[in-house]
């Protein structure tokens, strides 16, 4: 068998992520969350044609015994919706799924929230195996088990936490990837090195070259050590009471640029690498770090191709409007993840309007 890496999540529910190359095949691993009779695999139209026949096939041999029925959704985030939840239901109800059916959700975070939800309402709660198929999804969305659909007033507004029943991560899947999903995928795992991880923020640095060439052995080291850190997290705050919140580390930034651009400009990634350069320098500008961590931060995340600086075209002052209003603020001025240095991120709250503006001015 080739080479795998197994990352365990503790809390009420434990389970595994596994990482590795052809896992996709490997009917045995995805067919060991099965208990019941039932499975219904979710995933959208462009990762269905590549991987969902090869998943249902691995899984027919391992698990003759069970029914294998699927949902496709178009891809996109405007698929995250309650009507096509609603679709989904009906597909479990029209399999005469009962509570020990599976939902199992292929291909990114669209598909793993949508999914995940799903499995969450069914007769109150169903198990979900995620096998996600983007880098973001296989770092981010899977672990850690919130799931949840949009609603025109804002995204992930209709949700539940739902920890999946196994976590299944083929690296080779990153190979059909759109090279700047992959890349968007790269600033949540600098992520992970920005808020706790120095030591991993320098190997991001020296293996940059192999992982935006899609080098298999570098991406299942760096999406491993990045699901080590999410599981870390979300097994002592499963429910973001407190040190969840780091992970938003560049999101009320990002969240904001992406709403104000109406969702069609960078994606959450790109959004997500600029709102982290921007935590950085606001962070110098309270005295909490230097300059030059702000600007190494922003020299990795250039090299992997992505967005260091606002987009021309936005407004500060609405971008400042938006964090207001974002659900992440709190009532007492607005609250950031900023950082006092590489790897060590913590939330700062009553932050002055004029330091951000500041920042999003410059
Ligand atoms: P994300 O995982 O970034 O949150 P999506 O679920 O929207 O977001 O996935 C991003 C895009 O990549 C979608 O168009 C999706 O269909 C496509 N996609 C997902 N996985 C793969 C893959 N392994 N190969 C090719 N395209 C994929
Ligand atoms: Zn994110």
């Amino acid at each position: 068998p080739s080479p795998r890496a197994i990352v365990e999540v503790g809390g009420e529910k434990p389970y595994a992520i596994t990482i590795g190359p052809g896992l996709l095949d490997d009917g045995a691993l995805l067919g060991a969350g099965l208990r019941g009779r039932h499975a219904l695999l979710v995933s959208d139209g462009n990762v269905a044609p590549l991987y969902a026949d090869r998943v249902t096939q691995a899984l027919r041999a391992a698990r003759p015994d069970v029914r294998i029925d699927g949902y496709f959704l178009p891809p996109g985030e405007a698929s995250k919706t309650l009507a096509h939840f609603a679709e989904a239901i009906d597909a479990l109800a029209a399999t005469g799924a009962t509570r020990d059916a599976c939902v199992v959700a292929l291909g990114g975070g669209v598909v793993g929230d949508l999914a995940g939800f799903v499995a969450a309402c069914w007769m109150r709660g169903i198990d979900c195996v995620q096998i996600p198929t983007t880098l973001l999804a296989m770092v981010d969305s899977s672990v850690g088990g919130k799931t949840a659909v949009d609603l025109p007033q804002g995204k992930n507004l209709v949700g539940a936490f739902h920890p999946p029943r196994a976590v299944i991560a083929d690296t080779e899947a990153l190979l059909t990837l759109p090279p700047r999903e992959l890349r968007a995928g790269l600033a949540e795992v600098v992520k992970y090195g920005a808020i706790r991880d120095a030591a991993f923020l320098d190997w991001l640095e020296d293996r940059a070259d192999a992982l935006l060439a899609g080098d298999d052995a570098a991406l299942a080291d760096a999406i491993a050590r990045s699901c080590r850190h999410k599981a870390e997290i979300v097994e002592r705050d499963p429910f973001e009471r407190g040190e969840r919140a780091l992970l938003n580390f560049g999101h009320t930034f990002g969240h904001a640029i992406e709403a104000e651009q109406g969702f069609g400009g960078l994606n959450h990634g790109e959004a997500v690498a600029v709102g982290m350069v921007l935590a950085a320098r606001l962070s110098a500008r309270q005295g909490l770090a230097g300059e030059a961590e702000a600007e190494r931060l922003a020299a990795l995340l250039a090299r992997f191709g992505l967005p260091v600086a606002l987009p021309g075209g936005l407004d500060p002052a609405a971008l400042l409007e938006r964090m207001r209003l974002d659900k992440k603020a709190a009532a007492d001025g607005l609250r950031f993840v900023l950082w006092d240095g590489i790897g060590a991120a913590r939330v700062v709250a009553g932050v002055a309007d004029e330091a951000v503006l500041a920042v999003l001015e410059k």
